[in-house]
């Protein structure tokens, strides 16, 4: 079974992982099976059940069921090259995990300066009282990247794209760097997926998703993964059961009915994404569109050469600096809510401005010289893009009337 999977196709893959015939009985899907306790039948089995931190033997609930067993199970038959993966409460939960599971007090860790801002806070915060010192460094210069580290450096967390404003950076280069100077990398893999990036193939050492955004899919779930090699595995896994992170088995049973048609799904948002990006880079209220997917985008090169796909979420820069123009083409929109979060079935819109979040790269870019700053950033969701296109343009039409 392990060696076919080898050979089967990532779409292929998804409809298969997870399914083993112990946790599924006769049916398509494993039951959600609720349970905190597991009986035994004599002390003899109960002494006979196993270790208490094996997977895939009950023991009791903290330590997972069947239902979460085939969603991390199947997770890691979708990251090639890992061990096992850990689910979490939340995608935050899941970063946090991974970066406890690696640090001590006096490690460095550095931080990609476009970090998703809840990863940059939990550095700020938590690590730093626990005496773990955040240094946050510019992702795209790979070449000053070794002048980072020093001997405490433990941990590098990337991401990418940017979060908000989706620059790529050379990941399998900056991974490597890492491992030069042994410290673990860990990969906010949440925008691409391992579907889409495969990142402990491309260097890293830990990848984590939100499973909320693609994996989930339906805006209806909170939940995060860390997938990595045995030895890390065994450290997130520790880590996790340490602080008491389980997750529901209705919410696993959701996140696997996600999982099947994550992959059409992407392929889908991934399409109209492209398409409105190109449509918004002919608009002249539009000063820059941030879309590594975009063909002649500067960044796509780079994207075509590491990524095997991509997803609905892209921003672009609005013209000018008048935030309340931003707010009229916003609130003029009709397909797309105004929500945080993305990946869903729908389309939504957020505004953004990280000029103030950022330490070590200036936002907008020194080579903007002018006073573009507005952002707005867009989940494509399953709609027709010819309808999210109409929609847009009577968004620019209402902002027009101000
Ligand atoms: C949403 C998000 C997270 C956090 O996930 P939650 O499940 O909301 O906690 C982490 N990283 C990125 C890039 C995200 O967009």
């Amino acid at each position: 079974m392990a060696a076919d999977s080898d050979k089967q196709g990532p779409g292929t893959r998804l409809v298969t992982a997870g399914r083993r015939k112990e946790w599924t009985g006769p049916v398509v899907n494993p039951p959600v099976w609720r349970a905190s306790t597991h009986l035994y039948a004599s002390e003899a089995e109960r002494k006979a059940g196993g270790a208490p931190n094996e997977d895939g033997r009950f023991y009791y609930g903290r330590r997972g069921g069947p239902t979460q067993w085939a969603l991390s199970d199947a997770l890691t038959a979708i990251e090639p090259g890992a061990f096992g993966t850990v689910l979490y409460p939340s995608g935050v939960a899941a970063i946090v995990g991974a970066l406890l599971a690696v640090l001590r007090p006096g490690d460095v860790v550095l931080v990609t300066d476009n970090a998703y801002e809840p990863t940059r806070l939990a550095a700020l915060g938590l690590l730093r009282n626990m005496g773990i010192e955040a240094r946050f460094f510019d992702p795209l210069d790979t070449t000053g990247f070794p002048g980072e580290f020093c001997d405490r450096t433990r941990a590098v967390m990337l991401e990418v794209p940017g979060s908000l404003t989706m620059e790529m950076c050379d990941i399998p280069a900056l991974a490597a760097i890492a491992r030069e100077h042994g410290a673990v990398s860990i990969l906010d893999n949440t925008w691409a997926s391992s579907l889409g990036f495969p990142a402990l193939q491309r260097g890293c050492d830990i990848s984590v998703m939100s499973l909320t955004k693609h994996v989930g899919g339906h805006s209806d779930l909170m939940m995060g993964s860390a997938s990595a090699g045995e030895k890390y595995y065994r450290r997130l896994r520790q880590t996790a059961q340490a602080l008491g992170h389980v997750v529901s088995p209705d919410d696993a049973s959701l996140a696997l009915r996600g999982l099947r048609t994550m992959g059409v799904r992407l392929e889908k948002s991934t399409a109209s994404a492209v398409a409105i990006a190109q449509w918004l880079g002919a608009r002249p209220e539009v000063a820059h569109v941030l879309c590594p997917m975009l063909p002649g985008s500067p960044d796509h090169a780079l994207w075509q050469r590491d990524f095997t796909g991509g997803c609905g979420l892209f921003s672009f820069v609005l013209k000018g600096s008048d935030e309340a123009a931003r707010a009229q083409f916003i609130d003029a929109l009709e397909l797309f809510g105004i929500g945080y979060s993305w990946g869903g079935f729908e389309s939504l819109v957020i505004p953004f401005d990280p000029s103030s979040i950022r330490t070590a790269t200036p936002w907008p870019p020194n080579e903007w010289d002018t006073g573009d700053r507005l952002g707005v950033r867009l989940s494509i969701g399953l709609e027709d893009p010819e309808d999210l296109i109409r929609d847009l343009e009577q968004g620019f039409a209402a902002m027009e009337q101000t």
